[in-house]
């Protein structure tokens, strides 16, 4: 197994809101490896940017507050480091793309302005060095004729052509990991298609390791080598990517796979998983999927399943895998 880079320890995230108290995440734990590609899967609400922005420190506090756990990168605890520190880490070392480009770019400077500062304030490179080494990271990520565009507003960009420029950004301080946060989500079916090639190429390309975050199990399959499933604020299973495809031990990831089309597949209709994500201000008792699971017991309904270890490397979290009490 290749030696961690990111190691998150049951890692625990809530909000103290007016309303009550919201455990977004609980009990976390997950690794990734140097030059691996880690996909962190599940429904909206299930807890996985919270999770990806407490790696970064990104959480709001208050309302949020890290209840307890680590996340450690290269050896070092990031809850443990100065806010020059951390500000050092997220220049250079972790970089993230998110789901809306227009979240993390300025409107109101050219698009090399924004790489150029990066590059100025992470890396001392003087203005021309910054400029030329912008041209040349558009022109990595594929946007034609990059010296006439590095002077383009973000709006002057298609939605694709965004996400290229928020990856050239977010690449050009040569960082060792890279979080993904539903990159591909809000673009056309065919131009997910190209950026999901072009993160991993420049994933490959760079020796980088990669955690992303999707609801997506189609995107999993083609990007990732591990992949966790997140379920109201729960990991419910991790295993390497064939374990998951093709030998699933948990009644969610087994929906989540009868849900996404499939060329090989039997049946004509997609099944989907009945009912909808459990209000966490309020979620019930006991496995917090058993008011959609099709094999619930009683059981289900009072203790929380452990999180265990079926074979090496498959871990999930359900009492149908509990050992029988002699
Ligand atoms: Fe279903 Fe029970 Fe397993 Fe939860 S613990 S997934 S309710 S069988």
């Amino acid at each position: 197994m290749a030696e961690p880079v990111l190691e998150i320890d049951n890692l625990s995230v809530r909000f103290n809101l007016k309303r009550g108290v919201l455990r977004a995440v609980d009990g976390v734990s997950l690794s990734v490896g140097k030059g691996e590609t880690f996909g962190l899967v599940g429904e909206s609400g299930s807890g996985k940017t919270v999770t990806a922005r407490s790696i970064m420190r990104l959480i709001k506090t208050p309302p949020g507050e890290i209840a307890g756990g680590t996340v450690r990168f290269e050896g070092r605890d990031i809850y443990q480091m100065s806010d020059a520190e951390i500000r050092e880490i997220r220049g250079q070392h972790i970089a993230m793309i998110f789901q809306e480009p227009m979240t993390a770019l300025n409107p109101v400077f050219t698009v090399g302005n924004q790489i150029g500062d990066a590059l100025r304030t992470n890396m001392g490179l003087s203005k021309a060095e910054a400029r030329e080494r912008s041209i040349e990271m558009l022109q990595l990520v594929g946007i034609p004729s990059p010296a006439a565009r590095i002077d383009n507003y973000v709006h002057e960009f298609s939605g694709g052509m965004r996400q290229r420029v928020m990856l050239a950004m977010a690449m050009s301080c040569d960082p060792t990991f890279l979080i993904a946060d539903e990159p591909t989500t809000a673009l056309d079916v065919t131009i997910q298609a190209v950026i999901l090639e072009l993160i991993t190429s420049m994933i490959e390309r760079f020796d980088m390791s990669l955690l992303f975050i999707t609801h997506n199990l189609g995107v999993v399959a083609h990007a990732c080598d591990n992949v966790g499933v997140m379920y109201a604020s729960h990991l419910v299973e991790m295993g390497t990517k064939a374990e998951i495809f093709s030998n699933p031990q948990h009644p969610y990831t087994k929906g989540l796979l009868r849900s996404i089309p499939r060329m090989d597949a039997q049946e004509k209709f997609l099944t989907p998983i009945n009912g909808t994500v459990c209000n966490m201000m309020d979620p019930p008792q006991g496995c917090k999927f058993h008011p959609r699971c099709e094999h619930t017991m009683d059981v289900c309904k009072e203790r929380i399943p452990e999180f265990r270890e079926l074979s090496p490397g498959h871990f999930a979290a359900c009492h149908l895998h509990d050992q029988p009490t002699v």
